[in-house]
């Protein structure tokens, strides 16, 4: 298979408990049978609202979080229930930038011992050769080699997520997992960041996995795009056709939240109307049935699952009508 990452119907499910005997009243069903593929170069959006389980597949393909069911393949070898030991290696080519470039960085550290310490513990370079390579990547992420000596809250936060790319590119990875990197940044600042990503990508031809909660943030940086509600993804297509020529009910909203002129300007209507359904026992049928507009009777009881080849949708809308195969 020429695909670095392959995830087969992952599921994370967490039991719910209360009471003073800590019975189970229910099963959080956090991620619902998720499957996507990505290939070398690539990046894959994966876009959902707040608690549609994006995190918890993110941190599943990195081993971070034990997956319930479900395959993750890398390189076509199966690292699902690889022990710490097996997995080493793999750790190596897996690498994530999170949401909050504050939060990650160690502030006792100085930028230049945070970029260099996983180069280090790897045991891959030492003395001059290791403070080269952290000027290098320091150069690599558009920061400048004397800033090495400065600690994280010397930084304004776009260069602070400089400094966590420039962690992430130090074991020259195969795959980045980005958990909302721009989230936590000022508007003029996201593009900034995400040029960088793409430039990256282009040097380095490594994959990115890129977690966001609206469409707007994935649009310049994704090949494809991946919609997730409540634990499953709905849709999923090459981006420039997801955009064009989007199938799912959720998708449409979420897009019609997106101003096109200006995607990363800020948003002038809410996602969506109504609230997320808790993912505790979720609704039966279509989790969407709840919120949307062209639900039917048949909706509440029978859940669509993703049809199509390269654009795929699961929705019920789309079977038996024509218009989705
Ligand atoms: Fe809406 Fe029904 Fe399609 Fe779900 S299956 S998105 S409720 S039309
Ligand atoms: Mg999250």
């Amino acid at each position: 298979s020429k695909m670095l990452l392959e995830v087969t119907d992952l599921r994370k499910h967490y039991p719910v408990r209360a009471g003073v005997l800590r019975r189970q009243v229910g099963t959080v069903h956090s991620v619902d049978g998720v499957s996507f593929s990505l290939g070398a170069g690539e990046t894959l959006g994966l876009v959902g609202e707040s608690g549609c389980g994006k995190s918890t597949v993110a941190r599943s393909v990195l081993r971070l979080v034990e997956p319930t069911s479900g395959q993750i393949r890398l390189d076509g070898e199966d690292i699902t229930h690889l022990s710490k030991t097996a997995l080493r290696p793999h750790r190596r080519s897996m690498q994530i930038v999170f949401q909050d470039p504050f939060a990650s960085l160690n502030p006792r550290m100085t930028a230049g011992d945070i970029v260099g310490e996983p180069i280090a513990v790897h045991g891959l370079a030492t003395g001059q050769a290791l403070e080269a390579r952290v000027a290098q990547l320091f150069e690599q992420v558009g920061l400048r080699p004397d800033q090495m000596r400065n600690f994280p809250h010397q930084f304004s936060g776009g260069q602070r997520q400089r400094i966590c790319i420039a962690r992430a590119l130090a074991l020259e990875p195969r795959l980045i997992v980005c958990d909302e990197p721009v989230s936590a940044l000022d508007v003029s600042i996201q593009a900034q960041v995400i040029n960088l990503l793409i430039d990256l990508q282009k040097q380095h031809g490594f994959s990115y996995l890129f977690i966001a909660h609206d469409l707007a943030v994935v649009a310049h940086i994704s090949h494809r795009v991946a919609v997730m509600y409540l634990g499953r993804i709905v849709e999923i297509a090459g981006k420039d056709e997801l955009f064009r020529n989007p199938r799912h009910p959720y998708t449409q909203a979420l897009l019609a939240s997106v101003p096109i002129a200006n995607p990363l300007a800020k948003k002038l209507a809410p996602l969506v109307d109504g609230d997320v359904p808790s993912p505790v026992n979720p609704p039966r049928g279509c989790a969407f049935h709840t919120r949307c507009r062209f639900a039917m009777e048949r909706c509440r009881t029978e859940r669509p699952v993703l049809k199509g080849n390269e654009h795929q949708v699961a929705c019920l809308l789309n079977e038996g009508t024509g218009r989705g195969q």
